[in-house]
Parts: structure tokens; C-alpha cells; sequence
């Protein structure tokens, strides 16, 4: 027995011991890197994997191996990154393999842009043509039309996509011009810590000095004075000094409560448009453009089925695409019609479907194997901590629950915790296909419970 066909042998006798979302989870990506004198040496993506199948699997798989082969002594883990260089890789393929790799998106630290949000891979319809033709106004021109350009619109529809599209357009075309993107919930956690450290003048001269300033997710600062004061202040430097503006909601400015009117007006002085959904041919060619993008090609019955019951999120949709995608990964084989029915049914017969931060957590813990417990704990093990920072990231993700909501949800943590945690793991998803998937299938459960 080759080592590849031994840890195919082992592989399809797990298989039939654990879930197919645990399997899928940990076992993708591995192989044994080397067989020499009873010592095995299995390969695995990532230390989070290493430990994982130490602790949890290590008994299961070394029986496993020592009933094919009595020669086996022992079984040992490494990460693959060393070994990879020179072991031919076997993975667990299918057709076009290569391109499925995700990109390695940087976010630009100083401006904040993650280059994957375009103009060019923006798909522009009926629904959004207005607000897309104003902010490709304003990456041309920027401080000198549509000032501030206030947009707004539901979930998943395209906002952040859209500002980044813009931001990320200017600094092609002025290179030299200072752009920022902020979320506002981070523009009000950096005016509470400047405030605590007295070092509010440092901020102030740090936001001023900017020509374009993109604050996406404005109603976040409902209510928080001191943020909108400060905010404000920076508003009339910027405008007075004809520095562009970019705002986004998720409703108007009218509808804002606990606006101060002053920034109210603020925001209806300039130009404010709405995203409202797309209709059947955008969705179909927002599917299109996505498919290309992940190297997948389905059936034009495929793509209308899910268009024709995904109608008010384009982040629902892309989330539909990543099933199949999976699903085609993991079983190495194009879903059909009938299979594609199958994977996405709990996505559209429970669009409202109750979901709150218990039955996430429970979810997320069940997935880990962990006790409910363990992960509101304070233990540092990483085996905990990680699913902890992803069931964090999930109630923020899915239930847009606040950070300091979320911290004292999780066993009375402070919210920069929670900030924390849902950073990291948002990083992370931008490179690590691994969690991609993972996220997916937890996904998958907390939908479909
Ligand atoms: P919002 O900020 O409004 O909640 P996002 O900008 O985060 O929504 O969009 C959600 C997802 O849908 C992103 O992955 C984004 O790339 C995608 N998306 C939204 N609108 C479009 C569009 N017009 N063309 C292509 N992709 C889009
Ligand atoms: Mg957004």
C-alpha cells in the first residue's frame, strides 16, 4: 500500500464514524506527508487542525492505521507548510481546482479598502444605477460633485461594495489623495478612546487631514452625542475645505432616529439615493459575475432557481452560490438541479426563521464539539477560543448584535472583546478558505435547525 492509498483507507473508514460537516471540516487537505520505519507523519493545513485531530481524532485515527498496517508505531501531526514545498500535494480535487483558491485580498491598512470591491465587478441594474452613477461621479471628481453622498439601503444590497468601489477608484485615479473608510462603529470607538486618553486632538488632526472620508453604516451612531458632535465638527473641516464625503445607512437620514437635525441636514444637503432590490435579470447576472469569480460554471437552471427565491439580499445569493460551491468541493462532483434543491431548501423555507444568540452559540459549540459552557468561558485554550471569537463573529454577522451586547452575552467580557474577535475573524475569512467553508456549514446548521 502506497501512503496515499493507506490514508485514502483510513479516510473512507472515518468517513463512516463522524458527521459529514466534521469530516469535511477536518479532514480536507490532509495526508500523510511520510511512512518511514513505523512513523507516520499526517499533514494538515493548519495548527487549528493539528490540534483538532490530536485531541480529538488521534485515538480513532491510529487504530484505524494500525488495523491496515501492523507496522505502524506511530502517528504523528504537522502543519503542512514546511513539508508542503516538497510533497506533492493529493487533494481532495475536482475540475478547475486551481481557480477556486481564494485570493489573498489585502485590506489596506492605512485606507482601510479591501481592493476586491470594484466598480468593474460591481453588476449594475435598474435597482442601483443612480447611486452607482453618482459615486463613479465622485470617484472622478471627488469634493466637487455630490457632497456628502449619502447612500442608503437594506442589508447585503450592495452598500459597503459600493463605497469600497469608490474609495478604492479614487486612489487609482489620484494617487495622491488621502482616502479613509470607516465604519462607524469604529469612527465612535476611536472618539470613546481618544476621549479617555485625552488625546482627542490626535484624532481630530488624523480625520481632518483626509480628502475623501467614507463612513459606511451611519445609524450606528443613533444616539451616541459625543460621537455625532465630534463627527459633525470634522463634517464642516471636510466640507468647508472641499474634501469629499461618502456616508451609507441603512435607512435615510429622516429615518434616523436620535440624529442631531443639524447633522441631519447635513446629510440632505448633498446628494442622498437608495438601493432598492434587484430585479430577476440582475440577480441572474450578479450570479454570473460571481460564478466567474469563483472559477464555477452551473446550469442556466441552477442559476434561476436560485434567483428566482432569493429576491431581497445579494449577500444571501452569494451565500447560496458558497453552498453549492462547497458542495461541489467536498463531494467533488457539480450539483445538479435536484441536489442544488436540496442544499438551499432551508435557505428559502425559513426566511424567518427565529434565530437568536442562543441557539447560535449552542450551534457553534455543537459544531466544536464543545460544552455551551466552555465556550462562554474565560479559557484561553485555543480549541476554545477560536469558536468563541466565530460565535461572536456570528452574532454579529447574523443578528448585527452590538459589541458591547455581544461581550456581556458572553460571560460579562468587555466589548472590545467582542470588537476583537470579530476582527480577527472577518480577517481571517478573507484569506482562509478553510473557515470559509467551516462558516458555511455552520451556516448551514443554524439556518436549517
Ligand atoms: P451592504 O453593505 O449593503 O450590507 P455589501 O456591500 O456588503 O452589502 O454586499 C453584500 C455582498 O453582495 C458583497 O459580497 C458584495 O460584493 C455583493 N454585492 C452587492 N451588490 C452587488 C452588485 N451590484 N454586484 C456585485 N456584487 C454585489
Ligand atoms: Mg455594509
Amino acid at each position: 500500500m502506497t501512503k496515499e492509498e493507506l490514508w485514502q483507507a483510513v479516510l473512507a473508514q472515518i468517513q463512516l464514524t463522524i458527521s459529514q460537516a466534521n469530516f469535511a471540516t477536518w479532514f480536507k487537505d490532509t495526508n500523510i506527508s511520510s511512512y518511514k520505519e513505523g512513523q507516520i507523519l499526517i499533514s494538515v493545513p493548519n495548527s487549528f487542525a493539528k490540534e483538532w485531530l490530536e485531541n480529538k481524532y488521534g485515538k480513532m485515527i491510529s487504530k484505524i492505521m494500525y488495523n491496515l498496517d501492523k507496522d505502524i508505531k506511530d502517528v504523528k501531526y504537522a502543519t503542512g507548510r514546511s513539508e508542503l514545498k516538497t510533497l506533492k500535494k493529493v487533494p481532495i480535487s475536482f475540475p478547475g481546482a486551481g481557480q477556486m483558491e481564494f485570493e489573498e485580498f489585502k485590506v489596506n491598512k492605512e485606507t482601510s479598502l479591501n481592493p476586491r470591491y470594484t466598480f468593474e465587478n460591481f453588476v449594475v441594474g435598474p435597482f442601483n444605477e443612480l447611486v452607482h452613477a453618482a459615486a463613479w461621479a465622485v470617484s472622478k471628481k471627488p469634493g466637487l460633485v455630490y457632497n456628502p453622498l449619502f447612500i442608503y439601503g437594506g442589508v447585503g444590497l450592495g452598500k459597503t461594495h459600493l463605497l469600497q468601489a469608490l474609495g478604492n477608484s479614487v486612489m487609482k485615479n489620484f494617487p495622491n489623495k488621502k482616502v479613509r473608510y470607516v465604519p462607524a462603529e469604529k469612527f465612535t470607538a476611536s472618539v470613546v478612546t481618544s476621549i479617555r486618553n485625552h488625546d482627542m486632538e490626535n484624532l481630530k488632526t488624523k480625520c481632518r487631514s483626509v480628502d475623501v472620508l467614507i463612513l459606511d453604516d451611519v445609524q450606528f451612531l443613533a444616539g451616541k452625542e459625543k460621537t455625532q458632535e465630534e463627527f459633525f465638527h470634522t463634517f464642516n473641516t471636510l466640507y468647508e475645505g472641499n474634501k469629499q464625503i461618502v456616508i451609507s445607512s441603512d435607512r435615510s437620514p429622516k429615518s434616523i432616529p436620535a440624529l442631531t437635525e443639524r447633522l441631519r441636514s447635513r446629510f440632505e444637503g448633498g446628494m442622498v439615493g437608495d438601493i432598492s432590490y434587484p430585479d430577476f435579470e440582475t440577480r441572474m447576472a450578479i450570479l454570473k459575475t460571481k460564478s466567474q469569480e469563483k472559477g464555477v460554471n452551473y446550469s442556466e437552471d441552477i442559476l434561476e432557481y436560485v434567483s428566482s427565491n432569493i429576491q431581497r439580499n445579494i449577500r444571501e445569493l452569494e451565500g447560496a452560490l458558497n453552498r453549492l460551491v462547497a458542495y461541489q468541493k467536498i463531494n467533488n462532483q457539480v450539483p445538479t438541479i435536484e441536489i442544488t434543491k436540496t442544499l438551499l431548501k432551508s435557505l428559502f423555507v425559513s426566511p424567518n426563521k427565529i434565530v437568536n444568540p442562543k441557539n447560535i452559540i449552542q450551534i457553534v459549540a455543537d459544531f466544536y464539539d464543545l460544552k455551551e459552557k466552555e465556550i462562554l468561558s474565560a479559557s484561553r485554550k485555543k480549541e476554545v477560543v477560536v469558536p468563541r471569537q466565530i460565535a461572536m463573529f456570528l452574532l454579529r454577522d447574523i443578528l448585527k448584535s452590538s459589541y458591547p451586547f455581544i461581550g456581556r452575552r458572553f460571560g460579562g467580557k468587555d466589548h472590545t472583546t467582542a470588537i476583537h474577535a470579530c476582527e480577527k475573524i472577518g480577517k481571517e475569512l478573507e484569506k482562509d478558505e478553510h473557515l470559509n467553508n467551516e462558516l458555511d456549514l455552520i451556516k448551514q446548521r443554524i439556518f436549517s435547525a
